[in-house]
């Protein structure tokens, strides 16, 4: 029987998005099991993005969320992928207390292009195909930064884009940056029921525990090895299926995946699809503006409109707006 820091915590809800974190104690392995659903449905269908940025979007998330609480911070984990092709970029960010966003760029035409256009060129609305990362991102990087306030230095690590796939992508970034052995498998999809989409999406991680070889002076190279293959094919053979089952209970799915190896559950940590926009950040981006230089945002009332990447609200000033944000700078 396995146990758990705190059982009570990682009972899971169809509806909530998470990440489980684990260990394996006996093959000095930890990992996390990563599932999001209703935050993937509120960021991607309020931007009604296409079927093939959509899936990479999803990806990009679970995979920000898998990386970032396997890190220890307190602020903000950005995940950003940039390139020449039809998705220009995409930005996905995390914060310490699960707020959880994203947005994505694309060019339309290039998508249609690069999707195969269906007669007179209109697009087919396709889905992203398998390994899509050098069709639909082109040459580009993938970046990762862990902002923890004003007077911390930020944390930044930039990989160029290798790989078919974003977990391939990843595992690039995990080789280059000296990480620990880490093995990573992502799914994400999108269902239908009654002409209404929902996503899910997940992502199995595993990574070697450095401390666990600390201090000692008898481990065996070999069956540390053994160990580490035994937990990456174990990890592998979790079916899509089963990833993305809102009906199966994280919990089950590892204690099916890793029976064997007891595995520790610990403290679920929960996600929430939650933008940091507000009113106050946009005065400020303003302010650090020339005021003469806000007359080419201004439309047709003549007010100046910014609309937020991430959650598309949209802030209007109007001149009396402008007079107080400039007043307060003076
Ligand atoms: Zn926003």
């Amino acid at each position: 029987m396995a146990s758990s820091e705190d059982p009570s915590s990682s009972d899971e809800r169809p509806a909530q998005d998470g990440a489980l974190p684990f260990q394996l104690d006996a093959l000095g392995v930890r990992g996390r099991l990563v599932r999001l659903g209703p935050s993937l449905d509120a960021v991607i269908e309020r931007h009604g993005y296409p079927l093939a940025v959509a899936r990479p979007l999803a990806e990009a998330m679970v995979l920000c969320a898998a990386l970032a609480t396997s890190l220890k911070y307190d602020g903000i984990f950005t995940l950003q992928i940039s390139g020449d092709g039809p998705i220009r970029l995409l930005v996905t960010d995390l914060t310490t207390d699960g707020a959880l966003r994203g947005y994505a760029q694309f060019d339309s035409w290039k998508l249609a292009v690069a999707l195969g256009a269906g007669p007179n060129g209109i697009p087919q609305g396709g889905d992203a195909p398998e390994g899509y990362v050098p069709k639909l991102f082109g040459r580009g990087r993938l970046a990762f930064t862990v902002d923890q306030g004003q007077h911390t230095q930020r944390y930044q690590g930039v990989v160029p884009l290798e790989g078919a796939t974003l977990a391939d992508c990843a595992h690039t970034y995990f080789r280059q940056s000296e990480q620990l052995p880490t093995g990573i498998k992502i799914e994400a999809r999108r269902t239908t029921d009654n002409g209404t989409h929902h996503w899910r999406a997940a992502a199995l991680m595993v990574q070697q525990m450095p401390e666990f070889d600390a201090g000692r002076i008898d481990v065996d190279r070999e069956q540390r090895e053994d160990d580490w293959r035994k937990a990456v094919i174990l990890m592998a053979s979790a079916t899509e299926a089963e990833m993305l089952d809102p009906k199966l209970p994280a919990m089950t799915l590892l204690h099916r995946l890793f029976h064997a190896e007891q595995p520790r559950l610990f403290a679920r940590r929960p996600f929430v699809a939650r933008c940091r926009c507000s009113r106050e950040r946009i005065d400020r981006v303003l302010r650090s503006i020339r005021r003469e230089e806000l007359d080419d945002l201004r439309d047709k009332s003549g007010r100046v409109a910014v609309k937020c990447e991430f959650c598309s609200t949209e802030y209007t000033y109007d001149d009396r707006d402008l007079d107080r944000i400039y007043a307060s700078a003076a």
